[in-house]
């Protein structure tokens, strides 16, 4: 068939099955590599299509190839207990970094565009056709022991007078009313010093209404004393925490991969760095067959778990985060969330931890379901 654009362009080798983080990722690797390939979309507006969101990772840089990509980045991190005791962090050379899914996604578009890489705006029902990597989401198995929910409603506001301190990022503030099992915190993120991104988010079972979320975001408003503002847009989200074992796709040549392939951390709810990570492993395969690299280590899977365990009986709380963050060093903390600490570091860490319900934990875990 002619080409309609009148360039000639290689057969794909491979078909990336939806354009979110993982998607785009990969498709970012490949369109430097010069590998051809082609895209399967939703189209905009449809209800398969992944809502608009903000990820945020952390490290010397990066995120992967996106550092210039990044709307806003923060050289400091605060954790704030119940109390209203604070622990703040310098994090050196590292930042906190937050990117927008439509930057992404606009950016990402440009490139295929201009290498004439087609996008397929389709909602797939069935099967990709093999090569394919299928990044679409999946129901969470109801294998794992233990599935709590990241759940939250959050407001980009504009405040009447300056509040905010641009240098840092609130990552919990625990002053917000707590559920029964799990936990719930404020979570900000200034981009002036009249405008921030702010959460209400709780690690729980059990979602809220609409009207509840808005009502305990309010309160955590009020709380924080930043008065008069308006509420420019929301940003709601719900992200499975589970220890579960994200089955494979089981078809010839279609690799499962993303959020729907386990990639998300059990006990933070983040994906974004390790995509990054795993695309660059997958674009290192091809055109070759390939092998999803396991997206966490078993040793922090484990952790996780025991954490996940602690968190929905209640044994750990909003105390086990903050003493996480005043009795080791940042960058152990944060290299442990991202799964890029050694054994020694995580040994350190869970040194700092609360023994009694960690060993709780873990005898919670050997009992039968
Ligand atoms: C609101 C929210 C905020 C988050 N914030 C962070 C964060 O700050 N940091 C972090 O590390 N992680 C964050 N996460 C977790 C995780 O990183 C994201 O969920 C991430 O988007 C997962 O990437 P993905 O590619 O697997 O899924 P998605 O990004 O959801 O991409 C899946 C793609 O498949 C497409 N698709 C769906 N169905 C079909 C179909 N039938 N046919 C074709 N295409 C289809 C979708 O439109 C979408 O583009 C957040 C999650 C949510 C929900």
């Amino acid at each position: 068939m002619p080409n309609p654009r009148g360039r000639d362009h290689a057969q794909p080798v491979l078909t990336i099955v939806g354009l979110g983080a993982a998607g785009a990722s990969l498709a970012w690797r490949l369109l430097d590599a010069g590998v051809p390939f082609e895209v399967v979309e939703v189209p905009a507006g449809a209800p398969e299509r992944s809502p608009e969101r903000t990820w945020s990772t952390w490290g010397p840089d990066g995120p992967g190839p996106f550092g210039p990509l990044v709307s806003a980045s923060w050289p400091r991190i605060r954790v704030v207990g119940r109390d209203g005791g604070v622990v703040t962090a310098d994090l050196g050379s590292w930042r906190y970094r937050s990117l927008h899914s439509t930057v992404l996604d606009r950016a990402v578009r440009r490139r295929l565009e201009r290498a004439g890489v087609a996008v397929h705006e389709r909602v797939l029902t069935g099967p990709p056709p093999a090569p394919a990597v299928d990044t679409r989401p999946v129901p969470v198995p109801a294998t794992g022991r233990t599935l709590l929910r990241q759940h939250f409603l959050g407001y980009r506001l504009r405040t009447a007078r300056p509040v905010f301190d641009v240098r840092t990022a609130t990552l919990m503030d625990f002053r917000t009313p707590q559920p029964a099992g799990g936990v719930a915190f404020g979570y900000v993120l200034p981009t002036s010093p009249t405008e921030a991104l702010v959460e209400y988010t709780e690690f729980s079972e059990h979602l809220l209404t609409p009207a509840q979320y808005a009502e305990k975001l309010g309160e955590y408003l009020q709380r924080s004393g930043i008065g008069a503002h308006e509420v420019l847009s929301t940003e709601t989200g719900v992200i499975p925490m589970t220890d579960a074992v994200f089955p494979a796709s089981g078809l010839p040549g279609v690799l499962r991969w993303g959020a729907g392939a386990g990639s998300v951390r059990p006990s933070t709810g983040y994906s974004f760095s390790t995509l990054q990570r795993q695309a660059d492993a997958l674009a290192a395969q091809l055109p070759g067959p390939l092998t999803l690299p396991p997206p966490h280590r078993r040793r922090h899977l484990l952790m996780d778990s025991v954490v996940l365990q602690g968190l929905a009986d209640g044994r750990l709380g909003d105390g086990f985060f903050v003493n996480l963050f005043r009795r080791n060093p940042v960058h152990r903390v944060l290299g442990f969330l991202d799964g890029t600490t050694t054994p020694a570091q995580d040994l350190a860490l869970m040194a700092t931890a609360p023994r009694a319900a960690m060993l709780a934990a873990v005898a919670a875990r050997a009992l039968p379901r």
